[in-house]
């Protein structure tokens, strides 16, 4: 009997992933009936954008697991009518894509880059900028995204530091965890970078009392979730100068209203949550291997851990 997974996102979606996801059942020899229609008692699994209509899971009493294609979960993880297994996205093509973007970034704060690529008035600005080596960067969070991208800044010499929840062991990366850790992990921040996801735990971790734990001067890349950061902290630390500058590719409202003060703050460079996007081809077969799993009765990849909210 063929396996009806049920397409559970924006209609723009559906452009994007129908043949993507037929070729990767089709490479595993799964026998997927995939649609966007079905009824609900019918369903085996739904594939998810937390953007969804779908939001009451009740009626789909046959489905064995709902596959988000978001990494970020924090819209969902907290619905009480979902009761069975949820797995988030972990996709080879959206962590390169991370890993360009966040080093790209760091790159142009760390070189100086707004102030080096000179203006028509014809100043010529001296000063070398400094290596990779004398710079500090912290990673929060040491997850699928943020574990690549200290790997990789590491690769081009910063001096790494990267905080998580639990105690983590990655080769050239300085890793802390706890409380106590973030305190150190901010104090090494030259530049801080956000890759945590948004749950009761990380909301406004970059508060005022921990901005001002961080260098004098640093810069913040986040492409993590808006919500992480106090916004009205962080304008007083841009005004004061304890933040010299924040690229932000997340906010609490998006797309951010006209009317923020980020839009219009010398020290913030706002993008459009363009950091990474999940990319069809490879997450495809992520979603086709968990449908393997679950028909073959073994452990789905990349659970949520709900209570943790991620
Ligand atoms: P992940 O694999 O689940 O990793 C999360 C990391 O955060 C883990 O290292 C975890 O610690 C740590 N963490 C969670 N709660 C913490 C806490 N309370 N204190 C300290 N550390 C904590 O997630 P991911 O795939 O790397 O994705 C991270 C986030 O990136 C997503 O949730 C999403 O919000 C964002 N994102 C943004 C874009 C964009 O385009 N802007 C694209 C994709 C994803 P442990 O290792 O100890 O569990």
């Amino acid at each position: 009997m063929p396996i009806n997974a049920l397409f559970a996102a924006p209609a723009a979606n559906w452009q994007t992933y129908e043949q993507t996801l037929r070729d990767a059942f089709e490479e595993l020899s799964l026998d997927v009936n995939l649609s966007c229609e079905f009824a609900p008692e019918a369903v085996d699994y739904i594939v998810y954008a937390p953007s969804s209509p779908l939001q009451d899971f009740t009626p789909y009493s046959r489905a064995k697991a709902v596959l988000s294609l978001w990494a970020g979960v924090e819209k969902i993880t907290g619905n009480p009518t979902l009761k069975i297994p949820l797995a988030r996205m972990v996709d080879p093509g959206m962590t390169m894509g991370m890993i360009e973007w966040v080093c790209g970034h760091v790159l142009r704060h760390h070189l100086g880059m707004d102030r080096h690529i000179l203006g028509q008035d014809g100043e010529w600005l001296s000063g070398y900028p400094p290596l990779a080596s004398d710079r500090r960067v912290t990673v929060l969070g040491l997850g699928e995204l943020g574990g690549a991208v200290a790997r990789a800044l590491a690769q081009f010499g910063f001096a790494v530091t990267g905080w998580s929840r639990s105690a983590k062991e990655l080769p050239g990366i300085d890793t802390l965890h706890g409380d106590t850790g973030l305190t150190e992990a901010l104090r090494r921040a030259d530049i801080l970078v956000l890759l945590l996801p948004l749950t009761a735990a990380t909301e406004n971790l970059l508060s005022a009392d921990r901005l001002a734990q961080m260098p004098k001067g640093a810069f913040i890349v986040n492409p993590g979730r808006g919500p992480l950061i106090d916004d009205d902290a962080l304008l007083a630390a841009l005004d004061s100068g304890q933040i010299a500058h924040a690229t932000l590719d997340v906010f609490r409202v998006e797309p951010l209203p006209r009317q923020h003060p980020f839009w219009a703050h010398p020290g913030v460079t706002v993008t459009p949550h363009i950091a990474s996007e999940t990319r069809a081809k490879t997450a495809s077969r992520v979603i086709a291997e968990n449908i393997r799993r679950g028909e073959a009765g073994e452990a789905f990849l990349h659970l949520v851990d709900r209570a943790a909210g991620y």
